[in-house]
């Protein structure tokens, strides 16, 4: 198979069998480049040839020795297959033992010298060394060990494909490969001191050290970081050439809507809106995300943007994640400016409303599909069902999204235009401004990487007045104690909120073997047994509702609606409370098998309470008594706010949260990059350099292919 190529299909080498192939497919690997981009996600380190009668217990090691004795038996207890071979040197003699893999019999030979690399490992009756891997002597003379005294790579593997044959295949398929041209700049690989590509795949595959691994695999990030930012920059630009609608507004209109708000904005609400104004008076789109605290008063910017809009006489479309919150919007932004009229609609699956001095109240959607599409309403507040649906909008120029942070231009043009216009190829249309709303404080990495092409508008404060709210580990023996507290607040007025980690009780089927995973699983809480729990047994003269995903959008909405309305006590729900639920006379908020969500989620809930002037608390119950929960929990005390919280969960929990259900194709090495400041910060600086002394990389063929393949994999539009 000499001159292979990236490009060359495995199925295309000879001698690797149809049975090899469709394992590799199983791991996605069709071409040779898949396989070569198949990297180690660990080595073992069997660089230390040691003698045998200086081995210790536990090393992990490579000796050098003769067979002495091969056998192969039966246990009788388990009915194992297990493989002895006595293996000795000068200096001593060690026993290695394989379980279950018959094929070893027929690979070794009595008399004969190996390499085995493995650990040795103590038994009741004996020290000996547990399924090493091992290759003929003579290759180590010369030098081609790939399984044994070195680093020895471990790949993820898949049925019938071992990190043993993974080593053997890409061996192969790099002796044999034609170097292929690398599209990373000379430029940047010296600025950088970066490996060139064929020095970084044969690096990270069959390192001599461990800093060749490392420097190879910041290559391969640093590869993925620069096209991720050379695609925000292109991104950015491409928007900068559509139009928009510029929606204006002057300083005396801004006074007179900010007046009749019944709070004076913060100044960092403040600043925010300045920003958001600016954008909107350009004739091109703005691509902005808000992102601020749970509670630090995002919705009234956006509406606040909302109102310009409708002042300039176009529409607005405000998205939320759910219904529920989808509601609350409309309930906030009615409430707020109650003299609006010029139509203010919420649209979702169950519910249809309108609010405006000439509408009624509940419409058919048939009938505010119609008034939509007229115009006759200004700002339509929904679930994503708004850009699913064949909703016409009449003049859409600014699209608000709760908790969506991606917006492509052909998103934008499908809701801005009208039935039927998105076919006609002639037409150049404005796109909507827009606007994303994130209450996950995002880190800073991931901020500037994945989100790059954004513009970004921090809301750093909370309204004055806001108590800290006091977040206390409770330990079991505690609990009663905790629902002691919480009878004490409910009866001074304030309304709690339960977490559980799922809806329903674990079940178990007849002949389930249960492993330690879902044992844990089946102690969680739910929310069926925590509600029947809580009204049956411990506050039976409450009223406690449920709320989780299984619910329908109505159940969900009536449930939110009476809590919100104070007729209930206690909600127990599911996560599903995790986005925005505004209720400020919740005070209390009590976590379950806490130790089930990450920080930022957490910090999410705690979110919910704290809302008003009353003392707020958060309780996190936890069974796990483990030092790294405790550790993690501690955080959600000593932090700051939220942007320290969310880099240390990132360490922690990597990026994969922040990024929402959105997956972005990248692949694990780069998600693993977001985490490393200082090269998401070289590759940003590369990609500027790049593209402005080239923007359309002329210079630079490979790269620009390169970026077009990037596009493609990735769905970051
Ligand atoms: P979030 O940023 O989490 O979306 P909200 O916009 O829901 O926060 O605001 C939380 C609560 O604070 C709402 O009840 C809102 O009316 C109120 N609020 C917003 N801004 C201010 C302010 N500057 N002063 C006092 N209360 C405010
Ligand atoms: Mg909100």
């Amino acid at each position: 198979m000499a001159g292979t190529l990236l490009s060359t299909e495995l199925a295309s080498i000879p001698g690797l069998g149809s049975k090899f192939t469709a394992r590799l497919q199983k791991l996605n690997i069709k071409t040779v480049g898949n396989l070569l981009w198949h990297f180690p996600f660990r080595y073992e380190d069997y660089s230390s040839i040691v003698p045998i009668g200086e081995l210790s217990l536990d090393q992990s090691a490579t000796v050098q020795g003769k067979i002495h004795q091969l056998n192969i038996r039966r246990t009788w207890k388990k009915n194992f297959l297990v493989i002895e071979a006595i293996i000795v040197d000068e200096t001593g003699g060690i026993k290695a033992v394989w379980f279950n893999q018959p094929y070893i019999i027929h690979s070794l030979k009595e008399g004969k010298f190996y390499n085995f690399a493995g650990k040795v490992t103590k038994s009741k009756r004996e020290i000996y060394l547990a399924s090493p891997s091992f290759e003929p002597m003579e290759k180590s003379a010369r030098g081609e060990t790939r399984h044994t005294a070195g680093l020895i790579p471990i790949y993820p593997e898949t049925k019938g494909l071992t990190s043993k044959g993974l080593r053997f295949l890409i061996k192969n398929a790099l002796k044999e490969l034609e170097p292929p041209e690398d599209f990373l700049p000379e430029e940047i690989l010296k600025e950088y001191q970066l490996p060139a590509l064929r020095f970084a795949l044969r690096r990270i595959h069959f390192p001599l050290k461990i800093s060749d691994a490392e420097a190879a695999k910041n290559r391969f990030a640093f590869e993925d970081l620069l096209l991720l930012q050379l695609n925000n920059i292109r991104l950015k630009s491409r928007l900068a050439q559509e139009q928009a609608e510029p929606l204006k507004t002057t300083a005396p209109e801004m006074e007179s809507l900010t007046s009749r708000l019944p709070f004076i904005l913060t100044e960092s609400q403040k600043i925010s809106l300045k920003e958001i104004l600016e954008d909107l008076q350009k004739s091109h789109p703005m691509n902005r995300l808000m992102q601020g605290d749970v509670g630090s008063g995002k919705t009234v910017i956006a509406a606040l943007a909302a109102m310009v809009a409708s002042k300039n006489n176009f529409q607005t479309a405000f998205m939320a994640p759910t219904e529920v919150l989808a509601g609350q919007h409309y309930r906030t932004i009615t409430s707020i400016f109650p003299d609006f009229n010029q139509g203010i609609a919420l649209l979702t699956a169950n519910k249809n409303e309108i609010y405006g001095q000439e509408f009624p109240k509940i419409i058919s959607k048939a009938k505010l599909l119609k008034i939509i599409s007229e115009g006759g309403v200004k700002i339509v507040i929904g679930t994503h069902a708004l850009i699913q649906k064949n909703i016409a909008f009449h003049n859409l120029a600014l699209a608000i999204v709760d908790e969506q942070h991606r917006f492509g231009v052909r998103q934008r043009a499908t809701l801005a235009s009208p039935v039927g216009a998105e076919n006609d190829p002639n037409r150049r249309q404005a796109l909507p401004h827009f606007l994303s709303m994130s209450a996950t404080p995002i880190p800073r990495t991931i901020a500037l990487s994945v989100f790059g092409d954004l513009d970004l508008s921090t809301i750093t404060e909370l309204p004055a007045g806001r108590k800290k709210i006091i977040t206390k580990i409770v330990a079991p023996e505690n609990r009663l104690k905790a629902y002691q507290f919480i009878r004490e607040q409910i009866a001074k007025g304030r309304q709690i909120f339960v977490i559980c980690p799922r809806i329903q009780p674990g079940t178990v089927a007849k002949d389930e073997i249960l492993t330690e995973a879902k044992k844990k699983a089946l102690e969680l809480k739910s929310v069926t047994e925590e509600h029947k729990k809580l009204s049956s047994k411990i506050f039976p003269e409450l009223k406690i509702a449920m709320l989780h995903g299984k619910m329908s959008g109505k159940e969900k909405d009536e449930i939110m609606r009476d809590f919100q309305g104070g007729q209930t006590d206690i909600l127990v729900a599911t996560s599903v409370i995790e986005v925005g639920v505004d209720v400020p006379n919740a005070a209390i908020i009590m976590i379950e098998g806490a130790e089930r969500f990450g920080l930022a989620q957490l910090y999410q809930f705690r979110g919910r309470v704290g809302r008003s002037t009353h003392q707020s608390f958060c309780f996190l119950f936890t069974d796990s008594g483990s030092e790294s929960v405790t550790q993690r929990l501690e955080y959600l005390i000593t932090a700051k706010n939220g942007f320290e919280l969310a880099e240390k969960d990132l360490l922690i929990r990597g990026p994969g949260q922040f990024l929402g259900e959105s997956q972005t194709g990248l692949p694990d090495i780069a998600m693993d990059a977001l985490k490393n400041v200082q090269l998401v910060k070289m590759a940003r600086d590369s990609a500027k350099k790049l593209l402005s002394n080239d923007p359309e990389l002329e210079n630079y063929p490979a790269l620009a292919k390169k970026m077009e393949e990037f596009q493609k994999t990735t769905h970051l539009e």
